[in-house]
C-alpha cells in the first residue's frame, strides 16, 4: 500500500477503541478553560451538561444510547465552537433496583436481607457495585461519550452524601421537611412506599359488589352501597351520601352498622358522592383510598388501617386478622352472604394500580413517612419557566410542566430500604425527641442521652439525584468548579422523567443555589420499533445497542438515532436504518479515499490565479449554504434536521455530482487539477467538521488522514481554519454572509449539467439501455448558445456516458433527430435527444416498447377489473386507494409509451 493511501473499507472495529483512548489520554474531554489549571480565565463562558446518571444496575439500552448521542453531539459542537465544554459523568445508586439485585442473589442462597443484617447487606451491595457498577459507564464510553471522566461522580460517594445531609437538614430547619401519617402507595412485595409516578394503572375485568349498610337503630332499613374491594369494608369509618339526594338525605347524621364487625359509623353528606354510581351511597375508607382520605379530612373522620406491611389483615380486621387481602375479600363476602347483607355482584372494569417495578397491586395505606413540603419549592420552579429563565424544548411541554407543578402534592421521601442515603434523624429513647444533624450525633441534642437510634429508612433516590447539577460540582463546598460551572447549560433527557427528575433539580437548584440549574431543558422522545410499537422483552422486539454497534459500528447507530430524532417526539427504529447509515459511513470513507488520492497526485500549488469551473463554483456555493443552514438548525436545537441536510449534501451533491465532475477536471492536469484537489480538500474538511458531532469516529479517522495528506503537500493545501491536532478540537465551520455569486453558481451547474445528465440517464433507462453504455446524444438549447453551456457539455458527456454530444441553438437538421427519443428540460427550456440508431435499430426499440405496452395494458385491465369488483367495497379504504393509484400510474405509463411509439415511427 502506498503511503497516504487509505484502506479500501472503513474498519470501525480497529478504529473506535484506539481513537477513544487517544482522545481521553490527550485530555480533549476536559474543558479547555479549567479553574484547577494555570491560565484560567473566569470570564470565559463555559458550556456544561450533567449526564442523567444511569443506574449502576443497568445494562446499556437504546434510551442510554439516545441521550448519550444527543448530549455528546451538543458537547462536541460547543467544544468545536471554542467554548470550555464540560460534560460531568456519573451514576446513580438506584435504591430499589440495586437492592432487589442483592436480595435476588441472597434468595439464591436461601437467605433474606434480615438474615444477614443491615451492615453485612450494605457491605455486600458495595462489593457488588465495585464489581458491576462500572459496566454501564464502560458501555457509555463505547458510544463515544466525551465526558470528563476525571470528574466522575456516584450518588452515594462521600461528597454527594454530604450534599444530601446538607439538603435534608437545611430543609428540615426551614420547616420544609416533616414526618407524619399519610396515605401512600404501598408495595406489599417490596415492603416500601412507592411514588405516585411509579404506579401504573391498568384496566382489568373485576366485580362491583353491592351490599347493605343497615341502620343501627332500625336494621330493617339500609343504604345500598357498592365497592370493588369488599375487604376494605373492615376499615370503613363513614358512609357518605350526596346532600341533595332526596332518597337518602334523611339518613345524614344517623348511625349504620359495619357488616360482620357491627361497628357503628355515621352517615355524612358530601358533594363528592356520585349519585349515579352503585346505589348512590359511598362507603368511606380513609386509610385505604385517596378520595376517601380527602373526605375524611373534610369531615374529621378517624382513620382505621386494616392492613399489615405485607398486605395481610391486621388486628382491626376482627376474625379476619392474619388473612391475605384477597382471601379476606372472599371469606368476608361469603359471611355477608350468609348474613343476608349481600345485594348483588356485577361485572365491572377496574382501574387497577400496579407497581411499575414488579407489577403487583399497590395498596393505598396510611403510614408514618417523611415528606417534603412542596408548595414553597414548586412556586419558584414554576416562575423560572414562566419568566423564561428556563426554556423547555419542545415548547408544548411547558404546559405539562405548569399543570404538574400547580397540582403537585407533598413529596414522600422515605423508603423502607437499606441501600441508599439513610435519613439523618435520630430518635431519643429517653426524652423521645428527634435530633436532625449533618454529622452523626453521639448523644441526644435535647437531653444529652446516648440512648439514641437512627431512623431505619433511606431517602428516595430522586432526593439525591435532584441535587445532581451542583452536588457533582462540589456543593455544599464553595469549590472553584461550582463557582465556574454552575449553573450548567442544558439538561437533556427523555420526556418520561421530566417530573421524576428534572422538576426536582429545578426546585432544589433554586432553593439551594438561588439560581436555576440550567437555562434549557431539551426533551427527547422514546424509541419504538420499526412499526411504532413499544419495545419490550415480552414482545421480543427489543434492539440491543451493543449488538448493533458490534455489527454496524457506533457511528451508524449514533447517526440513526440523531437523524431520526425530533425533540419530544417518539421515533421508530429499525436495524435496516442503521445498516443504511453504515453505508453512509462507507460513502464518507470512499469520498475521503478519492480526495486524499487526488491531493497526492495533483500539483502542490498553482501557477496562476484560479479559474473556477462551474462545478467548483457550484460546490463552494452549496457548501456555504449548507453551513448556514446547519448553524441555524444547531442554534435552534434541530439536530436531526441538520444531520439530514449534511447527509443529503454529502451524498447527493458532493459525492454524486462534484466528485464525478472532479474526475474530469483532475484529468486535465495543471492548475485545474490543483484547484480541483484543493476544492475537494476544502469541502471534505468542512463536511467532516459538520459531521463530527454525529459520527465522531469515522470523521476523526478520516480527517487525520486528510490533514496528513494535505500537510505532506505543503502550504498549497491549508484548511481554512488551519490543521490542528485533532478534529475533536478543530474549529466549527461558521456561517458566512450570503454573496451575490452564490445563487447563479448553483443554478448554472444544476440547470445545465445536473438536469441534462438526469434527463439523458432517464431516457436510457426508459429504453433499457445500460446507464454506462455509451451512445450519442444531441441537445437543442432553444436559445442562444452561451459559454456556460458549451463549458459544461463535457460534464454532461462524461456523467451521462455519451459518446458524441451535439449541441445547437435551434432545431436545425430536424430530420436527423426525428424519431429519436427526447426529453425537455424545463429549467433551461432545452430538449435532449438520445441518438439511438447506431446502437439499436428502430425495430428493436419498437419491439421493446410494444412488449412493455402490452404488459402495461394487461396490468390496467387487471386493476380495472379488480376495482369494479367487491374488493372496492370490502377492502379497507387505504388498500383500495393504493390500487387506484397503481392504476393511474399504469395509465400514465401507457400514454408515455404510446407517445414514444409515435416518435420512433
Ligand atoms: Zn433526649
Amino acid at each position: 500500500m502506498q503511503k497516504n493511501e487509505l484502506p479500501k473499507a472503513y474498519d470501525f472495529n480497529t478504529t473506535e477503541q484506539r481513537l477513544y483512548t487517544w482522545w481521553e489520554k490527550s485530555g480533549f474531554f476536559s474543558p479547555s478553560n479549567d479553574p484547577g489549571k494555570p491560565d484560567f480565565d473566569p470570564t470565559k463562558k463555559p458550556f456544561v451538561i450533567s449526564i442523567p446518571p444511569p443506574n449502576i444496575t443497568g445494562g446499556l439500552h437504546l434510551g442510554h444510547a439516545m441521550f448519550v448521542s444527543l448530549e455528546d453531539l451538543m458537547i462536541r459542537y460547543h467544544r468545536m465552537l471554542g467554548e470550555p465544554a464540560l460534560w460531568v459523568p456519573g451514576s446513580d445508586h438506584a435504591g430499589i433496583a440495586t437492592q432487589l439485585q442483592i436480595e435476588k442473589a441472597l434468595a439464591g442462597e436461601g437467605k433474606t436481607r434480615e438474615d444477614i443484617g443491615r451492615e453485612a447487606f450494605i457491605e455486600r451491595t458495595w462489593a457488588w457495585r465495585e464489581k458491576y457498577g462500572g459496566i454501564i459507564t464502560e458501555q457509555i464510553r463505547r458510544l463515544g461519550a466525551s465526558c470528563d471522566w476525571s470528574r466522575e461522580r456516584f450518588t452515594l460517594d462521600e461528597g454527594l452524601s454530604r450534599a444530601v445531609r446538607e439538603a435534608f437538614v437545611t430543609l428540615y430547619e426551614k420547616g420544609l421537611i416533616y414526618r407524619g401519617p399519610r396515605l401512600i402507595n404501598w408495595s406489599p412485595n417490596l415492603k416500601t412506599a412507592v411514588s405516585d409516578l411509579e404506579v401504573e394503572y391498568s384496566e382489568e375485568p373485576g366485580n362491583l359488589y353491592y351490599f347493605k349498610y343497615r341502620l343501627a337503630d332500625d336494621p330493617s332499613k339500609y343504604l345500598p352501597v357498592a365497592t370493588t374491594r369488599p375487604e376494605t369494608i373492615l376499615g370503613d369509618t363513614a358512609v357518605a351520601v350526596h346532600p341533595d339526594d332526596d332518597r337518602y338525605k334523611n339518613f345524614i347524621g344517623r348511625e349504620v352498622l359495619v357488616p360482620i364487625l357491627d361497628r357503628k359509623i355515621t352517615v355524612i353528606g358530601d358533594q363528592y358522592v356520585d349519585r349515579e354510581f352503585g346505589g348512590g351511597a359511598l362507603k368511606v375508607t380513609p386509610a385505604h383510598d385517596p378520595h376517601d382520605y380527602e373526605i375524611a379530612e373534610r369531615h374529621n373522620l378517624p382513620l382505621i388501617s386494616i392492613l399489615n406491611r405485607d398486605a395481610t389483615i391486621n388486628e382491626n380486621g376482627g376474625k379476619y386478622q392474619g388473612l391475605d387481602r384477597f382471601e379476606c375479600r372472599r371469606q368476608l363476602w361469603a359471611d355477608m352472604e350468609a348474613a343476608n347483607l349481600v345485594l348483588k355482584v356485577e361485572d365491572y372494569t377496574l382501574n387497577v394500580p400496579r407497581s411499575q417495578r414488579g407489577g403487583e397491586i399497590i395498596e393505598p395505606m396510611i403510614s408514618e413517612q417523611w415528606f417534603v413540603k412542596i408548595e414553597p419549592l414548586a412556586k419558584p420552579a414554576l416562575e423560572a419557566v414562566n419568566d423564561g429563565r428556563i426554556e423547555i424544548i419542545p415548547e408544548h411541554f411547558k404546559k405539562v410542566y405548569y399543570n404538574w407543578m400547580e397540582n403537585i402534592r407533598d413529596w414522600c421521601i422515605s423508603r423502607q430500604l437499606w441501600w441508599g442515603h439513610r435519613i439523618p434523624v435520630w430518635y431519643c429513647g429517653d426524652c423521645n425527641k428527634m435530633t436532625v444533624a449533618k454529622e452523626d450525633p453521639s448523644a441526644c441534642q435535647h437531653c444529652g442521652s446516648t440512648n439514641i437510634r437512627q431512623d431505619e429508612d433511606v431517602l428516595d433516590t430522586w432526593f439525591s439525584s435532584g441535587l445532581w447539577p451542583f452536588s457533582t460540582l462540589g456543593w455544599p463546598d464553595e469549590t472553584p468548579d461550582l463557582k465556574y460551572f454552575y449553573p450548567t447549560s442544558v439538561m437533556e433527557t427523555g420526556y418520561d422523567i421530566l417530573f421524576f427528575w428534572v422538576a426536582r433539580m429545578v426546585m432544589s437548584g433554586l432553593e439551594f443555589m438561588g439560581e436555576a440549574p440550567f437555562h434549557t431543558i431539551y426533551l427527547h422522545g422514546l424509541i419504538r420499533d420499526a412499526h411504532g410499537q413499544k419495545m419490550s422483552k415480552t414482545k421480543g422486539n427489543v434492539i440491543d445497542p451493543l449488538t448493533v454497534m458490534d455489527e454496524y459500528g457506533t457511528d451508524a447507530l449514533r447517526f440513526t438515532l440523531l437523524v431520526g430524532s425530533t425533540p419530544g417526539k417518539d421515533m421508530n427504529l429499525s436495524v435496516k436504518k442503521v445498516e443504511a447509515n453504515r453505508n453512509f459511513a462507507n460513502k464518507v470513507w470512499n469520498a475521503g479515499r478519492f480526495t486524499i488520492n487526488a491531493i497526492s497526485q495533483a500539483p502542490a500549488s498553482a501557477e496562476n490565479p484560479p479559474e473556477w469551473t462551474p462545478a467548483d463554483e457550484y460546490i463552494h456555493a452549496r457548501m456555504r449554504a449548507v453551513i448556514r443552514d446547519v448553524n441555524r438548525l444547531f442554534e435552534t436545537y434541530q439536530f436531526g434536521e441538520a444531520g439530514r441536510q449534511i447527509y443529503d449534501f454529502f451524498w447527493s451533491e458532493f459525492a454524486d455530482w462534484y466528485i464525478e465532475s472532479a474526475k474530469i477536471q483532475l484529468r486535465r492536469g495543471g492548475d485545474q487539477a490543483y484547484y480541483t484537489a484543493w476544492t475537494l480538500m476544502r469541502v471534505l474538511d468542512k463536511c467532516l467538521r459538520l459531521l463530527h458531532p454525529f459520527t465522531p469516529y469515522v470523521t476523526e479517522e478520516l480527517w487525520g488522514r486528510l490533514r496528513d495528506a494535505s500537510l505532506a503537500k505543503g502550504e498549497g493545501y491549508t484548511a481554512e481554519d488551519g490543521w490542528g491536532e485533532a478534529l475533536i478540537i478543530a474549529a466549527w465551520p461558521l456561517s458566512k454572509e450570503i454573496e451575490d455569486w452564490e445563487s447563479a453558481a448553483v443554478s448554472d451547474f444544476s440547470d445545465i449539467t445536473i438536469e441534462h445528465t438526469k434527463a439523458l440517464r432517464t431516457l436510457k433507462t426508459d429504453l433499457g439501455i445500460p446507464v454506462r453504455k455509451k451512445v450519442n446524444a444531441h441537445i437543442i438549447t432553444g436559445k442562444k448558445l452561451n459559454q456556460k453551456f458549451i463549458q459544461q457539455t463535457e460534464y454532461i458527456r462524461s456523467l451521462a456516458s455519451i459518446d458524441n454530444l451535439g449541441l445547437s441553438e435551434k432545431i436545425t437538421g430536424q430530420d436527423a433527430l426525428k424519431g429519436h427519443p427526447s426529453a425537455s428540460i424545463p429549467a433551461t427550456g432545452s430538449v435532449a435527444y438520445l441518438i439511438t440508431s447506431e446502437d439499436i435499430s428502430n425495430e428493436e426499440v419498437l419491439d421493446k416498447i410494444n412488449a412493455e405496452l402490452k404488459n402495461t395494458e394487461g396490468q390496467i385491465k387487471r386493476l380495472e377489473k379488480l376495482l369494479a369488483s367487491d374488493f372496492a367495497i370490502k377492502a379497507p379504504p387505504p388498500v383500495v386507494k393504493k390500487e387506484q393509484e397503481k392504476l393511474e400510474s399504469f395509465r400514465a405509463a401507457r400514454d408515455k409509451l404510446k407517445k414514444q411509439l409515435e416518435s420512433v415511427e
